[in-house]
């Protein structure tokens, strides 16, 4: 089913984002994640894609078994280090296996000083406006409600965040945030913006201090002196850390839900035990507000 009909049709939606293995060994233990994720009556899983596309593959392969298994996959797709007739190539077969929704992206920089792009898709947009003729796919956009890192400047990210949606998304998926007042307030700068595609928050359980560390390499995301007040405390205690994580990310999605905020997407990281402790915490509230 397509997402933005999905979106249409509910008055909250939760799904989760998983990553496809590095090594095809690990195949096996990510199908069962996202098993035990469908279990948990998402409305849709996203599927990551390495920036220079050594997962795609697998990333097809994951969205294949979840639509076969009944549960609505979201592709993730980059850009930057592709050129067209990849790109084409991996779409092709995303609609082979009948998917029907990609979440287009630029994809980071590689870090090898020597990297030179192909040069057929410089952002995001290009990539949207692109996939707008191969085909009838509902397109997802990236956003960063603290903007985007190379940005510099909130308005103008937003402005080309305008311009992405204008290309032809149907939604956008947030950047983790660790204060929903990020989220409100880059929910009425992007109403004020023109933006009126439903934005989904991007919400990532902290459940270890190292997960931490990389991914404030990521992102820029502002971190409340709540938040860091519990790293400190329990940062080195892994079970600790991951009941912390846990109760930190549920009290984000209740205040989130009880706002309004009508979509919630949660960072799985391949961790399915996390959020069946996160849903099962808000069970009474997510069936009340679903
Ligand atoms: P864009 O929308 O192209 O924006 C990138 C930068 O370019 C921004 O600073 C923007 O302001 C600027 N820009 C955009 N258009 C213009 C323009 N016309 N003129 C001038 N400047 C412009 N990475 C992966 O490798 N794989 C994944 O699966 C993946 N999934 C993600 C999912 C989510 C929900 C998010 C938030 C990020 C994800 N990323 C993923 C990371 C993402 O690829 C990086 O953050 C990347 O740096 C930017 O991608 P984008 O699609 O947002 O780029």
């Amino acid at each position: 089913m397509k997402i933005d009909h999905i979106l249409d049709e509910r008055k909250l939606t939760v799904s989760y984002e998983i990553f496809p293995p590095k090594q095809d060994s690990a195949f096996d233990s990510v199908i069962a994640c996202a098993e035990e994720l469908a279990e948990l009556d998402p409305d849709f899983i996203s599927v990551t894609y390495g920036a220079g596309g050594g997962t795609s593959a697998n990333t097809v392969k994951i969205c294949s078994h979840l639509q076969s298994r009944g549960v609505t996959p979201l592709a993730h797709l980059t850009c930057l280090s592709s050129t067209k007739d990849h790109v084409h190539r991996i779409v092709d077969e995303l609609k082979d296996q009948g998917i029907e929704n990609i979440l287009a992206l630029r994809g980071d920089r590689p870090k090898d000083p020597d990297f030179v792009a192909p040069g057929d898709y410089r952002y995001a947009s290009d990539l949207v406006s692109d996939l707008k003729t191969r085909g009838e796919f509902c397109i997802g956009g990236a956003c960063y409600p603290e903007g985007h890192p190379e940005s510099g400047h909130k308005d103008r990210d937003l402005a080309n965040l305008k311009t992405k949606v204008d290309a032809g998304c149907s939604f956008l998926t947030t950047q983790m945030f660790f204060d929903n007042n990020m989220l409100y307030s880059f929910l009425y700068r992007a109403q004020a913006a023109g933006i009126r595609v439903p934005i989904l928050a991007g919400i990532m359980p902290v459940t270890n201090g190292n997960q931490l560390k990389r991914m404030m390499e990521l992102s820029n995301a502002y971190l409340p002196p709540k938040f860091l007040a519990l790293v400190d405390r329990f940062g080195d205690n892994n079970e600790a850390m991951k009941q912390a994580g846990i109760a930190y990310a549920t009290e984000q999605i209740i205040d989130l839900v009880t706002n309004g905020v009508r979509g919630i997407h949660i960072y799985a990281m391949n961790k399915p035990d996390v959020i069946r402790q996160i849903v099962g915490n808000i069970s009474a509230i997510l069936r009340e507000a679903r």
